[in-house]
């Protein structure tokens, strides 16, 4: 089987994804990019019954690759995985449309520094604008909103991380699911204090220090 390593591994963590509650029902989806090709998720299928024969794999310019998968339609967001693949050097992106990320989209602009660990994101995460799910408009606007981050929340939508690894790229989304859950919980009894640039500048050397993948780090 074509790419089997990233199928099953997209299975594993769309199975996750839901177990972790960072999406709801089948939306959401996930992508391993292997060489110019990328294993990603079919359109609307139920994660319990997506088996690694089923995920798709497309070149760089989204057209079926593996013709045992040619029928079977990709993620809606394939434009959005592709245009990550294109602008930075991700070898993974996961898409989910989790509870507080999306709460954050409706409210702000950027998640603020709420928690140094916004600096394994690359800094406080911004939000891109509106646009219609699926269109190129929304893949060029995430990306954007990227610059310099490995994670984008989408207004009125969900989030986007991306990584070296599917586990990295995994592991970015459940931290900005749990930051942008500090920044509501704290919003509710008052105005959350925030750290300065300089001292989330200070944490992403640290962590870069560590040798280890960002996901992987054990910060104290
Ligand atoms: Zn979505």
């Amino acid at each position: 089987m074509l790419l089997r390593e990233a199928r099953e591994a997209v299975v594993e963590h769309c199975l996750r994804m839901r177990d972790d509650d960072l999406t709801v029902a089948t939306s959401g989806n996930i992508s391993v990019r292997v060489g110019d090709l990328v294993a990603v998720t079919p359109s609307g299928v139920a994660y319990e019954s997506l088996t690694a024969a089923g995920v798709c794999v497309v070149d760089m310019d989204g057209h079926p690759a593996d013709a045992a998968t040619a029928g079977v339609v990709a993620s809606s967001e394939l434009p959005m995985h592709l245009a990550v693949y294109r602008g930075t050097d991700a070898g993974a992106v996961v898409h989910t449309h989790p509870l507080y990320a999306t709460t954050v989209s409706l409210l702000l602009d950027e998640l603020p520094a709420v928690h140094y660990m916004v600096a394994a994101l690359g800094g406080p995460v911004r939000v891109a604008p509106y646009a219609t799910y699926g269109t190129s408009e929304l893949a060029e606007a995430s990306v954007v909103a990227m610059a310099g981050r490995t994670a984008v929340i989408l207004r009125n939508h969900g989030a986007t991380t991306y990584g070296p690894d599917l586990p990295t790229a995994y592991t970015r989304s459940l931290y900005l699911e749990w930051l942008c859950r500090l920044w509501h919980q704290a919003s509710l009894a008052g105005t959350p204090r925030l750290l300065p640039p300089e001292e989330i500048d200070r944490v992403a050397a640290l962590l870069r220090g560590y040798g280890q993948r960002p996901g992987e780090v054990t910060p104290g």
